[in-house]
């Protein structure tokens, strides 16, 4: 962590850096934070801007371009905030953010507003058990996500004193945490670290992933630790333009975690946060590479394909269309390679969409 690549001074003697990377590292206008973990720079190309990862992680000034839908907070979380650092916009479930702090910062982070900061931890403890107590005090709330900003990069002891106090609270049906850190400082992955996770059983974890370039065999050894640790591991993959928005990468990165231990579990619509308009696609591209998973991969290989609705409208899954219609006694269907005139009896025939 304390090696990172943050600054132009800093990237310049690794990478050949275009002059659109060099203005943008270098521009006042440019508000959201840069850092990359020794580790994951090794994984970015040196010389090649059309680099997928380096993409996500090195800024263009293309960040400085306000397109007229973006917006600071796609997903009202700060409305839907009872007590600071807790997001509850779902009944049974809350976000707990847990720090501000990220090992790498993604050009399309959804929380930009608020992580690349580093809060002393003795605030960060109040705050804490302020989240904690909310939780405490609200029966419905039955599932925890810790988040951040990226809470594995506490130290064993602090996270720790988070996950021990959550998992008392006897109406959690378990804890999730979300992370990157398997696929950017596998390293933090440690026997000390897993060996304390293994003690809050059930305990879930999301891993951030976003193209099969991160697949190594350091994040495998990484993932492979955190599975036989007991800890179920699903995979959270922003759909991203120019860098992972076509059905090969797609099938490569979702056949490779599973090999790694990781279940797909969420293909996300990026949120329209301020300055990443470059990076986003159309609805569109997201449905065609479910097309394309959906009968040439395994089920176990994919993901729901969901849009986070802006203004906190909550997540909906967007499915292909498969049902063309309705005769004599059956729904008339058309499966994942196109074939049509496939019938399913079904006598009642009520509409499938009220
Ligand atoms: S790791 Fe997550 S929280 Fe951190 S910058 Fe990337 S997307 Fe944002």
């Amino acid at each position: 962590m304390r090696n990172r690549l943050r600054t132009h001074a800093e990237f310049a003697p690794i990478f050949t850096l275009t002059d659109d990377e060099t203005a943008a590292l270098r521009s006042p206008q440019r508000t959201f934070s840069t850092g990359i973990t020794p580790y994951y720079a090794s994984l970015l190309d040196r010389d090649n801007p059309d680099c997928a990862l380096r993409k996500t992680m090195i800024p263009t000034m293309a960040e400085t371009v306000i397109d007229p839908h973006d917006m600071v907070d796609p997903l009202a979380e700060d409305e839907h905030a009872p007590v600071p650092g807790i997001v509850h916009r779902y009944p049974d479930r809350v976000l707990f953010l847990a720090n501000d702090v990220c090992p790498v910062y993604c050009r399309y982070c959804t929380r930009s507003r608020i992580v690349g900061g580093n809060a002393p931890f003795s605030v960060a403890r109040a705050r804490w058990q302020k989240g904690i107590d909310y939780i405490a005090g609200n029966p419905g709330i039955h599932d925890v996500l810790i988040s951040g900003g990226d809470p594995l990069i506490l130290s064993d002891d602090r996270l720790e004193w988070l996950i021990s106090r959550l998992h008392k609270i006897p109406h959690l049906d378990f804890i999730r945490l979300g992370t990157k850190v398997p696929v950017v400082l596998p390293q933090r992955i440690t026997p000390a670290l897993t060996q304390m996770l293994a003690k809050y059983h059930p305990f879930y974890l999301s891993v951030h992933v976003t193209h099969p370039r991160e697949l190594t065999a350091e994040s495998a050894r990484a993932c492979a630790a955190l599975a036989d640790a007991g800890i179920p591991l699903a995979s959270q993959t922003v759909l991203l333009r120019g860098i992972n928005d076509n059905v090969e990468t797609m099938r490569e990165l979702m056949r490779g975690l599973l090999r790694v231990r990781i279940r797909p579990y969420y293909l996300l619509q990026c949120d329209p946060i301020t300055g990443s308009s470059h990076l986003r696609t159309s609805l569109r591209s997201g449905l065609d590479i479910i097309r394309g998973l959906r009968g040439h991969v395994s089920g176990y290989a994919i993901p729901h394909y969901i849009v986070d609705l802006p203004g906190g409208g909550g997540k909906i899954a967007l499915t292909p269309e498969h049902i063309n219609g309705y005769e004599d006694g059956a729904w008339l269907a058309t499966n994942s390679h196109g074939v049509s005139g496939f019938r399913y009896p079904d006598p009642e025939g009520l509409p499938l969409y009220p």
